[in-house]
């Protein structure tokens, strides 16, 4: 039994107490909200602005909660015009980047799609939107980026997305051929193991290293069985590391 003084102090905390999450519940809401409309006027002048017009595209980089994918004391910066440090000297790549790699792959829904260099997830997440997340196989070199990328993609909701920590430059031979495949990080030549997994009319987007100091990006058509290399823009990507590229950094 209580004293009546003693009930009213437990009602009046209880009060306070609901009302306080009342509080956290409507200011995360309003976050939220703010987010969302960042994300929405960053697809509307960075993506739309610079000439993508792939519907789909679009609509994934709607959809894809990007601040998510960055870490948590970087949130604010996630929807601006450049790359982002995720850890282990990698980055998560500028919008405009990922959007046009995901626009010259030319994907619909039930396409199978291998990325290299998972790093945050984010590339992951806007192509499961494209061809759902069954079909995406993506692949990572650093286990810390690895483990917190699969964590990502959990949470998200694109936990069927297939993810592996390795050395992507040899591949998923297993679940090859591929429809899309596109490699994050720049190799100093076009993996041939990935050439001999594009499957019959898919794409592989390589940043490929030029002569001066920058990469070109290489869209890769396979279409009767012949190869047709042509190149993009002039781009630049942290390098692919392993066995046929860098040193791996310390994690
Ligand atoms: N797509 C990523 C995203 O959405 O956050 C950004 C990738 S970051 C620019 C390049 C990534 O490629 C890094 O995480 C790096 O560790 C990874 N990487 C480099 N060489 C690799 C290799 N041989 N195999 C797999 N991943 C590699």
């Amino acid at each position: 039994m209580f004293s009546k003084s003693t009930s009213y102090n437990i009602v009046f905390i209880l009060v306070m107490f609901l009302l306080f999450q009342a509080c956290k519940c409507y200011s995360q809401q309003q976050n939220e909200e703010a987010l969302r409309i960042k994300r929405l006027e960053m697809v509307a002048s960075q993506i739309e602005g610079r000439g993508i017009r792939d519907k789909n595209v679009l609509n994934a980089f709607r959809q894809v909660p990007r601040h998510l994918f960055v870490p948590d004391d970087k949130r604010s910066y996630a929807y601006g015009d450049y790359p982002i440090q995720i850890g282990c000297q990698q980055t998560i790549s500028q919008p405009y980047m990922v959007a046009l790699m995901t626009e010259l792959l030319t994907l619909s829904k039930g396409k199978k799609v291998l990325e290299i260099g998972t790093g945050s997830g984010y590339q992951a997440a806007i192509l499961a939107e494209m061809v759902g997340s069954g079909n995406v196989y993506t692949i990572e070199i650093i286990k810390t980026l690895a483990q917190r990328a699969k964590e990502t993609l959990t949470q998200t909701g694109y936990h069927e997305v297939q993810c592996r920590l390795g050395d992507g430059y040899r591949g998923w031979p297993e679940h090859a051929p591929f429809d899309g495949i596109v490699v994050t990080a720049a190799p100093a030549k076009i993996p041939e193991p990935l050439l001999e997994q594009l499957a019959e009319g898919g794409c592989l987007v390589v940043p490929v290293d030029n002569k001066w100091g920058f990469q070109t990006l290489k869209v890769i058509t396979r279409k009767d069985g012949k190869i047709t290399v042509k190149n993009s823009i002039d781009c630049r990507f942290v390098p692919l590391l392993g066995e046929h590229g860098k040193k791996m950094p310390p994690e």
